[in-house]
């Protein structure tokens, strides 16, 4: 069951890594087409008419052993990724109107979270959680792609023991891409490596 954005107090990404692993993840047909084209096509699936990307052992392939996101490396993390685990909409499709209603200088939308992401708190919204929510509406909007409130910190990846983890914004800029161009590594080599060993191949 999804929650009303408004009984949330906080969300912090832990970099738990659970919703890369439980959770299938809906592809746009321009997210499938980048991914397929750079990537290959075995990374997309196509399942009654819907396009997800494929999971292996019941994870996702692009989950790195550092619990950052292969994806988001390139600048080709998919929106589904971003948003988790807010659910925007413009009309309160889980119900509870007014308390799924959230209004900012973009409009009003309804929002819904879900509980299952343990990085989730229940209680009074505050303030860092609205400007979470406000980046996700701006994402969902498309009007930006760098995820700062909506992913993990690099505090959250210390605690997890990832240590020396360079900026996250860094990553998700496309200077990366541009810069490796064609010559894209093969998932497979990858992911087993740390954060740092990913990076060093990449340059
Ligand atoms: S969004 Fe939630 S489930 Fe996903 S890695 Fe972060 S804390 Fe874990
Ligand atoms: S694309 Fe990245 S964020 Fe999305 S499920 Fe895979 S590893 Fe997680």
């Amino acid at each position: 069951m999804y929650l009303p954005w408004s009984y949330i107090h906080s969300f912090e990404c832990n970099a738990c890594g659970i919703c890369c692993s439980h959770f299938s993840v809906p592809l746009r047909p321009n997210e499938a087409l980048e991914i397929s084209r750079k990537l290959g096509r075995y990374y997309v699936e196509i399942r009654k008419d819907r396009l997800f990307l494929r999971k292996e052992s019941r994870s996702c392939p692009f989950l790195l052993s550092s619990h950052l996101c292969y994806l988001q490396m390139l600048g080709m993390k998919p929106r589904a990724c971003k948003l988790w685990p807010f659910y925007i909409f413009k009309n309160p499709e889980y119900g509870r109107r007014e308390e799924a209603a959230f209004s900012s200088k973009l409009g009003t939308f309804y929002i819904y979270v879900d509980p299952r992401c343990p990085g989730i708190a229940i209680g009074r919204p505050t303030e860092k959680l609205m400007s979470a929510i406000e980046e996700a509406v701006e994402i969902w909007l498309g009007l930006r792609r760098e995820q700062v409130l909506t992913t993990s910190s690099l505090k959250a990846l210390a605690r997890m023991g990832h240590e020396s983890m360079p900026k996250i914004a860094q990553i998700e800029d496309s200077w990366l891409l541009s810069s490796i161009g064609p010559q894209i590594p093969e998932i497979g080599e990858l992911r087993n490596q740390s954060h740092r060993g990913a990076l060093y191949r990449l340059e």
